[in-house]
């Protein structure tokens, strides 16, 4: 079979795009850019008072933070109503649905009685096969005649078969008495007018396959495969809660995560691939398939966010680190970076990235770059500062200052003034770091210098030996 493959991501913009929305788009995402299939964006927004635009747009924002590039317009599910319409009154004009007049009273004394003899309450309408000379002109529903007998099946790609008894399933609502669609009627009209040949989302939606299968079926459209991904839950195995990470995408951005660590731990979340833990967008795009999408709820676990983010960070590419560097910089609403610090930030990038996990780690270390003199020491840095060091700094600066400026160079200088001083190396970093960086953790004495360069290394050490303590 050689169709193209369309998948959709359909969040309802109600709130922020949380991490199992966005783990979601990723599949989708995954498994149509693998396969050069079409990845589409609707925004099911039919559920008016709770539909904001400030939610599409952090939606839209997530998705974009994420790379999840989607194609094609977005697609408004409320904009569609007038198509909705249209199917349900093609379903009457085939006779798979039918008018149902009756009211709220009549349905609730079937279930009374239902109810009182042992039986199903699901509603039977007794209009189902009325003859329409017997219509009365009052307000109406329009139902789905659904099969009474046999069942349905979904066969789900993750899940397995899913039979549902027929007679589990009513003759659900397609246009209210204000002749408004329902949910599920806009839902399967969607997949199939986009042509959406993979529906991939929560398993929440595992029950509402079953209704929407009616649909295709009655209006004899082909269905879309469909796979039912098992809920994420928090490390304790329980339903993600705040407190275990069920936030906005937007939060994680602002804790520092680089989208590509951020995508490889959403794709193992709840999919494998053998053993791979660490692996390249290209990895997961050549990957993904559903048959590695696990049954159970995948749990939540910073520290593997953390771990796989710290070797992504290490992974990219000075340049490419630092263009999203500045993007979490106007994420967290700090200042952009000037292009003498960008430029600096970049040489820098190489002592700055090892051993970050986060933006906010890497941020820490490129205090000595982002600072300017004078240079205000912290605490501990403070600390480092005594008489005793500053006199040391002010008597190892003129060697520096004449040392080749070569890492190796400085190195060896330092070591030796150390040895003819009858100290440890050990004893001079800590003073160098306060001096250089006005900070106790730092990235390596001698990369910090050959990243500031001669004149300003030479300033900043004779500010730090000539303050008054
Ligand atoms: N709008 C639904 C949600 O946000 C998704 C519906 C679907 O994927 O079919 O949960």
């Amino acid at each position: 079979m050689s169709q193209t493959v369309v998948t959709r991501f359909a969040p309802s913009p109600t709130g922020f795009l949380h991490i199992g929305g966005a783990r979601t788009a990723l599949f989708n995402w995954l498994y149509a850019r693998g396969r050069g299939g079409r990845f589409l964006l609707r925004i099911e927004d039919t559920d008016r008072a709770r539909s904001t635009p400030e939610a599409t747009q952090a939606i839209l924002d997530g998705m974009a933070w994420l790379g999840l590039q989607h194609d094609g317009e977005v697609i408004s599910q409320n904009a569609r109503a007038e198509r909705h319409r249209a199917v349900a009154l093609e379903l009457l004009d085939k006779g798979e649905a039918y008018k149902c007049f009756s009211t709220q009273d009549e349905i609730e004394a079937f279930r009374e009685t239902a109810r009182a003899a042992g039986r199903s309450t699901l509603f039977q309408s007794p209009w189902r096969d009325a003859d329409p000379a017997s219509h009365p002109d009052a307000p109406h529903v329009i139902r789905i005649k659904a099969p009474r007998d046999g069942a349905t099946v979904i066969r789900d790609e993750v899940q397995g078969d899913v039979t549902i008894r027929n007679d589990q399933l009513d003759d659900m609502v397609l246009l209210r008495s204000d002749g408004s669609p329902v949910y599920m009627l806009a839902v399967a009209v969607d997949d199939h007018d986009m042509g959406v040949t993979h529906v991939i989302r929560g398993d929440d939606h595992l029950n509402n396959a079953a209704r929407q299968m009616l649909i295709y079926q009655a209006m004899g459209w082909p269905l879309p495969a469909y796979a039912h991904i098992p809920l994420i839950h928090g490390p304790d195995g329980k339903k993600l809660s705040k407190r275990h990470g069920a936030l906005g995408v937007d939060e994680y951005q602002k804790m520092g995560y680089p989208a590509a660590g951020m995508r490889n731990y959403l794709a193992r979340l709840g999919w494998s691939h053998g053993d791979d833990e660490f692996f390249t967008d290209e990895q997961a795009l050549a990957w993904f398939d559903l048959s590695g999408i696990g049954k159970s709820p995948a749990r939540f676990d910073f520290k593997k966010l953390e771990n796989l983010c710290g070797r992504h960070i290490a992974a990219t590419p000075d340049a490419a680190l630092l263009h999203e560097l500045h993007g979490f910089l106007a994420a967290i609403g700090r200042p952009p970076l000037s292009d003498a610090k960008s430029a600096l930030m970049e040489q820098a990038m190489p002592c700055l990235k090892e051993r970050a996990k986060t933006f906010v780690e890497l941020l820490e270390k490129a205090e000595f770059v982002l600072t300017d003199r004078p240079i205000s020491p912290d605490e501990k840095a403070a600390a480092q500062l005594d008489d005793v060091s500053r006199r040391i700094l002010k008597e190892l600066t003129p060697h520096l200052q004449n040392a080749t400026w070569a890492r190796d160079e400085l190195e060896a200088v330092a070591m030796q003034f150390a040895e003819s001083m009858d100290m440890k190396f050990g004893k001079l970093a800590g003073p160098l770091r306060a001096a250089l960086a006005g900070r106790s953790v730092t990235p390596s004495v001698f990369d910090m210098m050959i990243v500031l360069g001669r004149e300003e290394t030479v300033a900043r050490l004779t500010d730090a030996a000539c303050e008054s303590g």
